[in-house]
């Protein structure tokens, strides 16, 4: 005869996929346990989109949303259909949690804090009676076959049984907010196939020592074109953020998987900055010809400052060659040339992309044709859920991570 498991469901990981799972698991009426190796819940979540949370892109349209996600949308339209942006975003009105949409379609909360979104699930998983532990580290899942239960070890060598469980332990990007990749060696061990790629959304490190100088400058609306060896490759255009040793920012998130690719061949890549997109060099000239005319007994240095980012304007004038002490009147029309051209094509030289950790997702994690996204079950071992960044989806940046979670968190909660 059968043993009772003690569970219903068991939940590891208590980021935001395992956090909606469970609440919605339990929502059903399964007894719950949420096993979470840090003393707190939803570490990472706290520190998304600069601590303010990018909860999703506002594309309810499924298919419009699922453009985004390359080649993973045919497998995501049956999750999608079930939970996307429409449904995420009722679930945390609902919930109380007012949303506001920025630019490119990105939404936030109100009170621009991750922790707004943490307690909206804080507080679903506790209303609807999940169990949780914390400092629960999981070292291995098997699958006791005659049982037709999963049994999950702990670190204190203590096992729990469950009928179903959802593994939601991440990918391996900040592992110091606890995803350290180990749920990819239980579920490699129980027949997935799972791959590791080193790209990811990462920073840009720069060899430029200047940059050190404007850590911090955020500009928007700038265009970034990428050159392997001279040859110009793909334009970007958006938004970046210096930052001690490079760049960062939503744009280079984007771009760093391409980058990484052109480092790959060793080869020598530079990226040109333009601060003026929507001027070409000719109207840009114009406008700088008749600032400095306007202004000429000011120093160049104080005329540029309400034209370009104040902090940029002393590095500029130094890559330009131009004392900022300089009045406008005794500007050389040599020196004005190089400064119009520097303000088009600042060049930047890429020293490398940083490491996994301190990327935004890693790339990589179970084989997308291993799992069946009507209900997140895996193909290879029954009752066995997978959510988040376990799964191997390239997204851009802009709130498409988060909502990863939400609709492949929910919908395994919907049926485990
Ligand atoms: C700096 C930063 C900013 C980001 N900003 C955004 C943003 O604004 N918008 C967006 O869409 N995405 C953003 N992301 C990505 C987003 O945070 C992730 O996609 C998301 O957190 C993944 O959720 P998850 O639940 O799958 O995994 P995680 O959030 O990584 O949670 C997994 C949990 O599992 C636990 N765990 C792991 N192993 C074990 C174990 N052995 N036993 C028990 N527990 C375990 C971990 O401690 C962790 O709490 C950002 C990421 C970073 C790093």
């Amino acid at each position: 005869m059968q043993s009772e498991p003690q569970w219903d469901v068991v939940v590891i990981g208590g980021g935001p996929a395992g956090m909606i799972a469970a609440g919605r698991a339990a929502l059903r009426g399964r007894r719950v346990l949420l096993l979470e190796k840090n003393p707190t819940l939803g570490k990472k979540l706290l520190i998304t989109g600069g601590g303010r949370c990018n909860v999703t892109n506002n594309k309810p349209d499924v298919r419009t949303m699922l453009a985004k996600y390359k080649k993973s949308d045919k497998f995501l339209f049956s999750a999608f259909a079930q939970f996307g942006v429409r449904e995420t975003l009722n679930f945390f009105h609902e919930h109380g949690l007012e949303t506001k949409e920025e630019a490119e379609g990105r939404v936030f909360p109100v009170s621009n804090k991750a922790k707004s979104v943490c307690d909206v699930l804080l507080q679903y998983i506790k209303k609807n009676g999940v169990n949780v532990r914390t400092r629960a580290e999981v070292v291995g899942i098997v699958y006791d076959k005659p049982a037709e239960q999963i049994v999950i070890t702990l670190a204190d060598k203590s096992k729990v049984r469950a009928r179903s469980c959802v593994v939601a332990s991440g990918g391996t990007s900040r592992p110091e907010t606890g995803s350290t990749g180990e749920g990819f060696v239980w579920l490699k061990s129980l027949g997935h196939a799972i791959s590791q790629n080193d790209m990811a959304l990462v920073p840009i490190a720069l060899k430029d020592a200047w940059v050190k100088k404007v850590a911090g400058v955020t500009l928007n609306g700038i265009k970034l074109t990428s050159f392997k060896n001279g040859v110009k490759q793909k334009v970007y255009k958006g938004k970046l953020l210096f930052t001690h040793i490079g760049i960062s920012g939503p744009t280079v998130l984007n771009m760093s998987r391409d980058v990484g690719e052109l480092l790959q061949d060793e080869e020598e890549i530079t990226i040109l900055l333009d601060l003026f997109p929507v001027l070409d060099n000719d109207a840009l000239r114009g406008k700088i010809q008749t600032l400095l005319t306007e202004q000429s007994n000011k120093k160049i240095k104080n005329s540029l400052s309400p034209f370009i980012s104040p902090a940029l304007v002393n590095s500029l004038l130094m890559l330009a060659n131009i004392d900022g002490e300089t009045p406008n009147h005794s500007v050389r029309s040599g020196e004005r040339k190089t400064l119009v051209a520097l303000l088009k094509a600042i060049p930047l030289h890429v020293a490398g992309l940083l490491g996994k950790d301190k990327a935004i997702v890693s790339s990589g994690g179970v084989a997308l044709a291993q799992v069946n996204f009507k209900t997140m079950q895996s193909r290879i071992v029954p009752r066995l859920y997978l959510a988040g960044d376990m799964l191997n989806i390239d997204r851009p940046s802009g709130g498409y991570s988060l909502q990863l979670c939400w609709t492949t968190g929910y919908v395994a909660g919907n049926n485990c």
